[in-house]
C-alpha cells in the first residue's frame, strides 16, 4: 500500500473536549535482516536483504490512530543520530504533532530483528533514548496530559514514566501492558480500558493480587471472561483482552443484559504477518474513543483494523488509512 498523507480532523465531542489522544510512549528504529538460518553463538550467516522500519509500541500505536484521522501528539524521546529519521518517519508521514518528541544524547531506541526462512524471528531491543522519556521528562508536558481527550501508554518506557504520565491524564487513560512491567497497580486501577492479551492479562491480575486485592490466588487455566472479571473485580474500570484470530473480550460495568462482558469478533482474514496487530488495535481503539464512541463499539473498529493489519507485513506500513476498506 502507498503511504498517502493524513488529513487529521479535530472533532469535536459531546463533553466539548477537544478529541485529542497524546501517545505517552516508545519510538524505534526496526533493522530487519532476512537470513535463511539464525546464526549460532560465534558464527557469521550471509543476509538475504536489510530493512529499515520505524517501529516501538508507542510509535505504532499513534500511526495507527493518526492514520484513521485522530489529532494525536506523541510524548516520546530519540537521540541524536541517524535512526531517529527512521523511528519518526511513520509518525510524520500520518500526521503525528511531534512538538512534543525530545532529542537527547546518544542512540535512538533501536531494535534488531533476524528474520530466518522458518519466519522465526530472534530480536534484539536497545532502549536507547527510551530510556528517557521517565517522569521528569513527562511531567513537562502536564499540560498536554490534562487536556487530552485520551493519554495512551503501554511498557517500553521506564515504569516512573509510564506512572506520572497516569497521573497527569486529565481525560480518558487507555493503559496497554505491553510488554508487562512492574508497575504500580494504582495504573492498572486507573485504565479505562486496561488493553492486554491473554499473558498480560494474567500478569496484570498478578501485579493487582499482590497489592492486597480481595480476588482469590491466580493459578492454572482460567477462561477468558472469568481473567477479565478477575480484573475488574480487583478494580480495574474496564478491560479489553485481545484474543489474536478469535478478536476480543470487552468487560465494564452495565454492557449487556446478560452481564459485563461482551465478545467482539474478530473478521475472518488471510493472515499474512501478525506483527503489531495489537499496536494497530490499541492505536485505532484509543482514537473511536477520543471521538466519542462507546467501547464496546470501538473494539468492533479496532478489531477490524488488527484484521486489516495482519494482512500486510510489518507493523506500521499494515496499517490502514481514514477510507480504507476494512474487513
Ligand atoms: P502482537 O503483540 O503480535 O501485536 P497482541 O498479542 O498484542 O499482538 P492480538 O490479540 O494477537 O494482540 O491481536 C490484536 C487484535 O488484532 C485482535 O484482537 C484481533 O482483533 C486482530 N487480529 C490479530 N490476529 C488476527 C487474525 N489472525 N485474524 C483476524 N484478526 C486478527
Amino acid at each position: 500500500m502507498t503511504a498517502r498523507p493524513a488529513v487529521p480532523t479535530a472533532p469535536t465531542n459531546q463533553d466539548g473536549s477537544d478529541g485529542s489522544v497524546v501517545v505517552v510512549g516508545s519510538a524505534n528504529a526496526d533493522l530487519l535482516a532476512r537470513t535463511a538460518v539464525h546464526p549460532a553463538p560465534g558464527e557469521t550467516v550471509l543476509g538475504r536483504d536489510l530493512a529499515v522500519l520505524p517501529g516501538g509500541k508507542g510509535a505504532n500505536q499513534a500511526v495507527a490512530a493518526a492514520r484513521l484521522g485522530a489529532r494525536v501528539a506523541f510524548v516520546g524521546a530519540v537521540g541524536d543520530d541517524e535512526f531517529a529519521q527512521a523511528a519518526t518517519s511513520g509518525l510524520r508521514d500520518a500526521g503525528v504533532d511531534l512538538d512534543r518528541l525530545t532529542v537527547v544524547e546518544g542512540s535512538t531506541g533501536v531494535a534488531v530483528v533476524t528474520v530466518a526462512a522458518d519466519g522465526e524471528n530472534s530480536i534484539v531491543v536497545i532502549p536507547g533514548a527510551n530510556a528517557a522519556v521517565d517522569a521528569s521528562l513527562v511531567r513537562r508536558h502536564a499540560d498536554l496530559l490534562a487536556g487530552a481527550a485520551v493519554v495512551v501508554l503501554q511498557g517500553e518506557i521506564p515504569r516512573d514514566g509510564v506512572e506520572a504520565a497516569a497521573h497527569l491524564a486529565g481525560g480518558r487513560l487507555v493503559v496497554n501492558l505491553a510488554p508487562v512491567i512492574e508497575v504500580d497497580p494504582a495504573v492498572l486501577r486507573r485504565a479505562d480500558p486496561l488493553v492486554v492479551n491473554e499473558h498480560e492479562a494474567h500478569a496484570a491480575l498478578r501485579l493487582l493480587d499482590r497489592d492486597g486485592g480481595t480476588g482469590p490466588g491466580v493459578s492454572g487455566e482460567l477462561p477468558d471472561d472469568e481473567v477479565v472479571g478477575r480484573l475488574r473485580a480487583l478494580g480495574v474500570p474496564s478491560v479489553v483482552l485481545t484474543r489474536g484470530a478469535q478478536g476480543a473480550l470487552v468487560a465494564a460495568r452495565g454492557l449487556g443484559a446478560d452481564g459485563d462482558v461482551v465478545s467482539v469478533p474478530a473478521p475472518r482474514v488471510d493472515a499474512v504477518d501478525t506483527t503489531g496487530a495489537g499496536d494497530a488495535f490499541v492505536g485505532a481503539l484509543a482514537g473511536e474513543l477520543a471521538r466519542g464512541s462507546g467501547l464496546v463499539d470501538a473494539a468492533h473498529l479496532a478489531a477490524r483494523v488488527g484484521a486489516f493489519a495482519v494482512r500486510g507485513s510489518g507493523a506500521q506500513p499494515s496499517y490502514p488509512w481514514a477510507g480504507d476498506e476494512l474487513p
